[in-house]
This record gives structure tokens, C-alpha cells and sequence, in this order.
């Protein structure tokens, strides 16, 4: 890329730090025990490594300053080195082989995870127009992003697009429902269903309207039955 010119630092996005922040479950993905609160520059920017989003991995704080200016290859050599020559001191400090050894695949498959368009969009589409002045707003935006994820069964970037655009999510599982089309009932029903629908409606002399507004009461009433069934 060559309107990335080295060591040219930017400032990112908050639904970008959202989108490096919650991958790898929110866990650092160099321990892959603390929870990540920083953005690390896998290939760091004094070595060429740009400044862009498909360079970030999520890392905790301690694992940040630690590997610091190093790629993580060079940082795994350096952790094996200093296994078989202790006195060398090629690390300030030992990390068990199992968990540095594993450093190298996890970084490839996080930042395949990253890299992932349709994830990026679901964050842009999300928290695009989210701000954060500080790291305080930063995490209080973080927590409301990894409860609403948890909030899913599945990853909503995985859902099926109601259709697609650039300019609101239409999801399945997130927004799905605010599509223009979800209004109406040949969203969701077979066009016979639909056909079904509409004759049983014509046979009982009703209006649509009102037997849809009995079978959402229905449903809706049921549904707090079981809710209070379980609590
Ligand atoms: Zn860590
Ligand atoms: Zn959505």
C-alpha cells in the first residue's frame, strides 16, 4: 500500500478499537488469559508495519510492553533462545513454552478474524458514529459492545443481510427487523402461507389487522407466562 507511509501513526476509530478489542473472545491473544485492553501493532511501526487495521491484534498490557517493537516471530525466537541459554538473557522474563508456542497460530487466526469484512462492517454499522475522548469512554463503550454481543446466540455478522447496504445493518438477528420489508407479513411467510393467511382471514369476516394484533397479544402473553415459569 503505498499511501501508508512508515511510522505514520493514526488515530483510531472507536468502533475500531471495538473491532480489535472483542476478537479472540476479548482475551489478549499473546497469553491468551487477560483481557485485552490495548491494540498492539503486530508488525510494530518502526519495522515497516503500517499503521492500518489488519496490522492490530487485541493484547493486554503487560503482554504490550513486554514484546514490544518486536514481530511476534521474532518475539517467540527470542523466548525460545532464552529457554535453552537462561544466562543470555535474551528475555527479562520466562513464559511457558505452551503458551508462547501457540503465539505465532493465534495472531494468524485473530487477525484472520479482523480481517473478516463482513465483522469489520457489522462494527462500522454499529458503533460508527460512537466517540470516545478517553480510555474510560473507550471501555464504558466496550462493555455495552460485549454485552449487546453476548446478548446473541450467534455472531450477527454471521446471519443472513436482509439486504445489503452500506448505510444501516439489516442483519437477521441484530436489526433485521427495522428493514422496511419486515413490516409486512411476505417477509416472512411462504407465499402460500401468506395466500393461507389471507383467505382464512376473508372467511371469518375479519380484518388482517385484528387477528394479527390477537396473535401478537397471544404470543406476547405466553412469552412472559414461560418467562415466569422458569424464574
Ligand atoms: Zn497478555
Ligand atoms: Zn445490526
Amino acid at each position: 500500500m503505498d499511501e501508508i507511509r512508515r511510522g505514520e501513526r493514526g488515530k483510531q476509530r472507536t468502533w475500531q478499537w471495538l473491532m480489535v478489542l472483542t476478537a479472540h473472545r476479548g482475551l489478549c491473544v499473546y497469553c491468551g488469559r487477560s483481557s485485552a485492553t490495548t491494540i498492539d501493532h503486530e508488525k510494530p511501526i518502526a519495522d515497516d508495519g503500517a499503521d492500518v487495521w489488519w496490522n492490530f491484534v487485541p493484547a493486554c498490557e503487560d503482554c504490550n510492553r513486554w514484546k514490544k517493537g518486536r514481530s511476534a516471530n521474532r518475539w517467540v525466537a527470542d523466548m525460545d533462545l532464552h529457554h535453552m541459554y537462561p544466562k543470555e538473557r535474551f528475555a527479562t522474563r520466562a513464559m511457558s513454552p505452551r503458551v508462547y508456542a501457540g503465539i505465532t497460530r493465534r495472531v494468524a487466526r485473530v487477525q484472520r478474524e479482523i480481517a473478516d469484512m463482513d465483522r469489520r462492517e457489522w462494527f462500522q454499522l454499529h458503533y460508527g458514529r460512537e466517540k470516545h475522548r478517553n480510555k474510560a469512554d473507550l471501555f464504558d463503550i466496550l462493555d455495552r459492545c460485549k454485552a449487546e454481543l453476548r446478548s446473541y446466540p450467534h455472531y450477527p455478522w454471521r446471519t443472513p443481510r436482509l439486504r445489503p447496504s452500506r448505510m444501516f445493518c439489516t442483519r437477521l438477528i441484530c436489526c433485521g427487523y427495522q428493514h422496511p420489508k419486515a413490516r409486512h407479513l411476505v417477509a416472512f411467510l411462504e407465499p402460500e402461507e401468506h395466500a393461507a393467511f389471507k383467505r382464512a382471514v376473508f372467511n371469518e369476516r375479519l380484518h388482517e389487522g385484528d387477528v394479527l394484533g390477537r396473535l401478537i397479544r397471544e404470543y406476547l402473553a405466553g412469552r412472559d407466562r414461560d418467562r415466569d415459569d422458569v424464574a
